[in-house]
């Protein structure tokens, strides 16, 4: 993949492989490409040259945004956008909307699956105690759970995760390293963070991106003994 902004090339000939349940953690400095390696993925950026697949079929440049939504891959911005005057339960039950109109899916009655599906997300986020609280008492990392969890209402196969535990506590850091590992296996997840501790705790492969373009690839260990990766990111 190769993206240009103005002629300056955000991901130049960018070759990446994720394979199905797996659990990949892309490092790198700030600018090498991590974001638009994201926004190509869920189509939000066109790349001018190179190809996006999804499976062994799917053509993702095909597809409009809401289509590669659809396609299920799910995408977590690094800012939580939980509506903070629902409750816990409503957020999750109006994450199963996906691009249906906000007030019909409130007022609509749910099916049994539904609710079932509800109750399992609120296990798998550890918020089942606090269904009926307002989201916006929820502590910051709570909140991020929350919109992992009302990604995982549509039942994504891709979870793309920008920077999850900026900002959180210790505790949080290690709920949400465990959050993340009982994901991966029934999901393919991408986890982009700078938190190396965070990384080291979760990664089995580790990608690093380097001017658009993959420097080094391998397990915590390797990558962090790498020269390479040493001088652009990990040195100083
Ligand atoms: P990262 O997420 O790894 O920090 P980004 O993907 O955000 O890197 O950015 C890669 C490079 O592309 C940076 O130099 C950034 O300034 C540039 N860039 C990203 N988006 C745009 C855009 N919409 N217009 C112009 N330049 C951009
Ligand atoms: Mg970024």
């Amino acid at each position: 993949l190769t993206v240009s902004f103005d002629g300056f090339k955000a991901l130049n000939e960018l070759t990446l492989q994720i394979e199905p349940g797996e659990l990949r953690c892309i490092i790198g400095p700030n600018g090498a490409g991590k974001t638009t390696m994201m926004d190509v993925i869920t189509g939000k950026t066109r790349p001018d040259s190179g190809t996006v697949r999804f499976g062994p079929k799917l053509n993702l440049l095909a597809l409009s945004e809401p289509e590669i939504a659809q396609a299920g891959i799910g995408r977590k911005f690094q800012k939580p956008t939980v509506f903070e005057r629902l409750t816990v339960f409503e957020n999750l039950e109006l994450a199963l909307a996906g691009d249906k109109s906000f007030l019909r899916t409130l007022f609509a009655r749910r099916t049994t699956a539904q609710d079932t599906r509800i109750y399992e997300v609120l296990e798998i986020i550890g918020l089942a105690r606090l269904h009926q609280a307002q989201a916006g008492i929820l502590a910051h990392g709570q909140k991020q759970w929350l919109e992992i969890g009302m990604l995982l209402m549509q039942e994504p196969e891709l979870l793309l995760v920008d920077e999850p535990v900026a900002g959180m506590a210790p505790q949080e850091i290690e709920r949400t390293a465990a959050l993340l590992q009982s994901l991966a296996g029934t999901h393919s997840v991408v986890v982009v963070e700078h938190d190396m501790d965070f990384v080291r705790s979760i990664a089995k492969r580790v990608t690093v991106l380097h001017e658009g373009r993959v420097l080094a690839e391998g397990d915590m260990d390797q990558v962090q003994k790498d020269p390479r990766v040493i001088e652009v990111y990990l040195g100083g």
